[in-house]
């Protein structure tokens, strides 16, 4: 019998770190990786000391913030105080966490859509500390990181709607380059069934798929228990529910209260001018662009375009090679490269110059394709100008000495293809591209082998 779909009403409060160098109100460096040393990279201002001051807020931070907010289709906010939002927890050394968000708030976009959802309001503010509650160890590395809030309306049904919106959202965003997807995200699911149950606040879920079994748990739960009042639930990955963290809290438990210590933030419009005319085009139009102008095929539209650093290295190349020459030697053989040496583009120092030349040197015949895969394989840690004494020889003296050296090193390959056996051509003239340094021109060589072979 088939399952009967439970549906209701889902909104999302998504958490991402920005990837900017420092923290929100202090210079330490705002590391996401994990598995740092605890409490590195602190200061007294990102550790709540007393007398601690902070900072003027980052303006990278506050530059990628109004990148999302303009690419979330949002009414960017001019003036805006910093609000304390008070809370005692072990997690917030300062008792408030400071936020563009809250009661008295003006949050820094308000109004956008984005893929057909709407987005109430995204705003900026910082990362409480890491607690562990089964030890009670705090760690502060992460205390002041730089986040944004994105609050959509209820507009999804379902979980798979849920999903598969993320997942464009994250893509999108790193493709501004203006969150670490990496560092993951952190969502808070209202959802409840009109007529059924009030609304319930799943906390702090923290992977797309996870996202995708809360939500399809707690739809089930609900459709069975009904329930009357809000509350704040968590999710337990490992026994795959949900359960009652608290009643929710109302807005005046906060206690929210403008921040003495930093100005209001002040967006002249120039700033958010400048910053639009700068965005990058979207994933969707950037596949379209691929296809349309370089000629390429879908698919390697595609995978150029899942990734911005190779599709940003794709037009640089692209701007001095043509494109459908290029694009397979971006597609197939960089992304062989790169995934030998298990890491992305932006890791490794390969210039879209040398890769350029390299492509050049193949067109023109300089350069074997083999030869040159070759010295691609060398470009690592970083890429060097190709040097056209790495030629392809074309010499029918110099390429009639290296089959004759091979066809007496292997008798018995030779007896073999005179015998019939097709495959042992492919290994003499390998052994033939072997011996000149992969520099032969292929099919020259290929001629003037099967001639020297029609004559043993
Ligand atoms: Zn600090």
């Amino acid at each position: 019998m088939k399952q009967k779909l439970v549906q209701g009403m889902i909104g999302l409060e998504i958490h991402c770190y920005l990837n900017t160098r420092e923290k929100l109100f202090c210079t330490c460096i705002a590391s996401r990786e994990r598995g740092l040393a605890p409490n590195t990279l602190i200061c007294p201002t990102c550790t709540g000391q007393p007398g601690a001051k902070p900072r003027a807020p980052n303006l990278e931070a506050v530059r990628k913030a109004v990148q999302i907010a303009l690419v979330l289709g949002c009414t960017v906010n001019a003036r805006m105080p910093w609000i304390r939002k008070h809370y005692a927890w072990p997690d917030l050394p300062k008792g408030y966490q400071m936020t563009l968000s809250g009661t008295g708030a003006t949050p820094l976009g308000v109004k956008g859509t984005f893929q057909g959802i709407e987005i109430s309001e995204m705003h900026l503010e910082e990362d409480p500390a890491s607690w562990e509650p089964t030890t009670g160890n705090v760690d502060y590395n992460r205390s002041g990181l730089p986040l944004v809030e994105i609050v959509t309306a209820p507009d999804f049904s379902t979980g798979e709607e849920v999903q598969a919106w993320l997942g464009k959202l994250v893509h999108h965003l790193t493709y501004l380059k203006a969150i670490d997807a990496n560092a993951g995200i952190k969502v808070d699911v209202n959802i409840n069934i009109p007529g059924v149950s009030k609304r319930v606040e799943i906390k702090n879920v923290n992977s797309i798929d996870e996202i995708g079994k809360a939500i399809a748990f707690e739809f089930e739960r609900q459709a069975r228990e009904g329930g009357n009042v809000e509350e704040t639930r968590r999710w337990d990955a490992v026994k795959g529910k949900t359960s009652v963290m608290r009643s929710k809290e109302t807005a005046a438990d906060y206690r929210f209260i403008a921040d003495p210590d930093i100005p209001v933030l002040e967006l002249v419009s120039s700033f958010v001018h400048d910053i639009r005319t700068a965005l990058p085009a979207s994933p969707d139009a950037t596949r379209a662009k691929l296809v349309k102008q370089y000629k390429l095929s879908s698919s390697d539209a595609q995978l150029l375009a899942s990734d911005i650093d190779l599709v940003t290295f794709f037009e640089q190349v692209a701007q001095e090679v043509d494109g459908a020459f290029a694009a397979p030697w971006v597609t197939v053989e960089l992304l062989r490269f790169l995934n030998y040496h298990k890491v992305s583009l932006e890791k490794v120092n390969i210039q879209p110059a040398h890769f350029s030349a390299l492509l050049q040197f193949v067109q023109r015949g300089k350069l074997t394709p083999l030869k040159a895969k070759e010295i691609l394989n060398s470009w690592y840690p970083q890429s060097s100008m190709p040097s056209v004494a790495e030629s392809t020889i074309r010499d029918e003296k110099q390429l009639l000495s290296f089959i004759t050296s091979v066809l007496h090193a292997h008798p018995k390959a030779v007896s073999d293809y005179k015998a019939g056996e097709v495959k042992a051509l492919d290994f003499l003239m390998g052994a033939v591209m072997k011996a000149s340094a992969k520099r032969a021109d292929y099919t020259l060589a290929r001629k003037l082998l099967l001639q020297a072979l029609s004559k043993v």
